[in-house]
């Protein structure tokens, strides 16, 4: 797709997202967009980041390293995709926010990795609400001993929860689990006295949905760059 197209298709993605944040009784800098670059060219991100867009979200590490080479540095990059214990030496200190943390074992290796590299790794733990075997996410009833691991994980920085709903063709069709994710994030709020201030739920198809439900990050790759190849 041509660049000016692009630039278009993100200002009306921006402007949906300020509305929907607006009837979620909250104003736009309260929902952060991810640009979901993967599959698409270093050209196309260049032309949104001239237009003011600065978070990205890629699902495959060497195309996003390769990527992020011929881009500014201030880009704040998401790992947004299925991550194997066997990424986590590529991953950790070259991502901000990792969305998609879903076991212990994948949580320790993460927190020795950032230890061994002296700092600290911003994480979100991705949630399989509707237990579909496929999907990753962690199942619900694991979730506490993973919680209890992260809250003694002096080197992970646990942000908040990261949601893949089940697909529906009706935008609606998302939305209990949307309202079910934010109501995990108050229980464990409650339970744990840990603040959780990240939503990272809503793509394409159901971002204004997400966010009426209480989204504060949604991940937006078709809308904005077109279908991928
Ligand atoms: C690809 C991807 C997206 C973006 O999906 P679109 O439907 O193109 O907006 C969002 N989240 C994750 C985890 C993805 O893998």
């Amino acid at each position: 797709m041509e660049v000016g197209h692009i630039v278009a298709r993100w200002e009306q993605v921006c402007a949906d997202m300020a509305l929907a944040a607006m009837r979620s009784g909250r104003t736009a800098q309260d929902v952060r967009l991810v640009a979901v670059s993967k599959y698409h060219p270093a050209e196309s991100v260049a032309a949104l980041y001239q237009a003011g867009q600065r978070v990205f979200g890629e699902n495959y590490v060497q195309e996003a390293l390769t990527k992020r080479e011929a881009l500014p540095v201030d880009i704040e990059w998401h790992f947004i995709g299925h991550l194997q214990t066997n990424k986590v030496r590529q991953v950790v200190g070259c991502f901000d926010l990792l969305h998609g943390v879903d076991s212990l074992k994948l949580a320790q290796s993460l927190q020795n990795k950032a230890a061994a590299l002296g700092m600290r790794q911003k994480i979100l733990v991705q949630v399989n609400l509707a237990r579909e075997p496929q999907k990753s996410g962690i199942a619900p009833d694991q979730l506490p001993k993973l919680a209890e691991y992260l809250l003694s994980a002096s080197d992970l920085d646990w942000q908040g929860l990261m949601l893949m709903p089940p697909i529906f063709d009706d935008p609606e069709g998302a939305r209990p689990y949307f309202a079910a994710l934010r109501q995990l994030r108050e229980s464990l709020t409650r339970q744990y006295g840990i603040l959780l201030p990240e939503l990272s739920m809503g793509m394409t198809g159901d971002f204004v949905a997400a966010i009426e439900e209480g989204a504060t990050m949604v991940r937006v790759g078709t809308r904005i760059f077109g279908e991928r190849a």
